[in-house]
């Protein structure tokens, strides 16, 4: 028998001396890539991987396109196809004393893990989210507003951590563009107070910089970009951007 205990945003599935923990519709978001904790589909008799992942990525697919992710919505995209994954099934649920009182469902079959997982997180109004990092699908496991899942990279790192140190360093990157964009045009006033820029001139270069930083602002151009503008210089080309290394990440 497999139960799944559900607590605060976490599941917890046992089965026997089996059990595995993770929040909720993580694992369902897991199907068919990589897990970073012990895949509790694997206990179930019917678990078929393949068929599982199919499901998974054709569900995921779907529920990416709901604008507002919820019971409210869920049962209005699961009503209206015959086939229901989610509404109108028998879950048998039991409360137990692990701990605290807590709801136990009683499963029979890994679709209704994952049947469970996703209501489960529609409950808690999680919305599901494509992460910036890696491109994977996932549940916000704290603020919902988190562009970044919490797998674990190939680099060791979580897409979170890495995420926070990109915000880092383009935060500090834009400060010093800002530096320069302030440095520049107080060149140009002394200029114009010298008389070696007309006032004519140093109007439109405040307003073509007032354009482009506006324009770096909202990321229409590169901080490359603008810096080489800012100096009156060539574009620079594109670089290939190397693979970061494990330094790169650390803050
Ligand atoms: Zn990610």
């Amino acid at each position: 028998m497999i139960k799944a205990y559900i607590k605060n945003g976490i599941i917890r599935v046992v089965s026997g001396k089996k059990s595995t923990e993770y929040p909720t519709g993580a694992a369902a978001v897991s199907l068919g890539g990589k897990w970073d904790f012990e895949n509790p589909y694997a206990y179930f008799a019917d678990y078929n991987e393949d068929e599982l992942s199919k499901l998974a990525a054709s569900e995921l697919a779907k529920l990416i396109a709901i604008n507002d992710f919820g019971m409210e919505s869920l049962a209005e995209f699961d009503n209206s196809r015959k086939n229901k994954v989610y509404f109108g099934k028998n879950f048998s649920i039991s409360y137990e004393l692990a701990d605290t009182v807590v709801p136990c469902f009683t499963l029979t079959s890994a679709k209704e893990l994952f049947a469970l997982e996703i209501l489960t997180a529609a409950m808690n109004k999680k919305p599901l989210k494509i992460c910036e990092n890696c491109g994977g699908y996932f549940f916000p496991s704290g603020r919902t507003d988190s562009v970044y899942c919490d797998r674990i990279t190939d680099n060791g790192y979580s897409c979170k951590k890495i995420g926070a140190h990109r915000q880092y360093r383009r935060n500090s990157r834009a400060n010093d563009l800002k530096k320069l964009y302030d440095k520049v045009t107080k060149h140009n006033r002394y200029l114009k107070s010298k008389g070696a820029m007309s006032a004519y001139e140093y109007n439109n270069w405040m307003n073509d910089a007032s354009k482009k930083y506006a324009d770096f602002k909202a990321e229409n151009i590169t901080s490359a970009e603008f810096e080489a503008w800012l100096l009156g210089k060539e574009t620079p080309a594109p670089r290939t951007r190397s693979r970061n290394t494990i330094s790169d990440y650390l803050l």
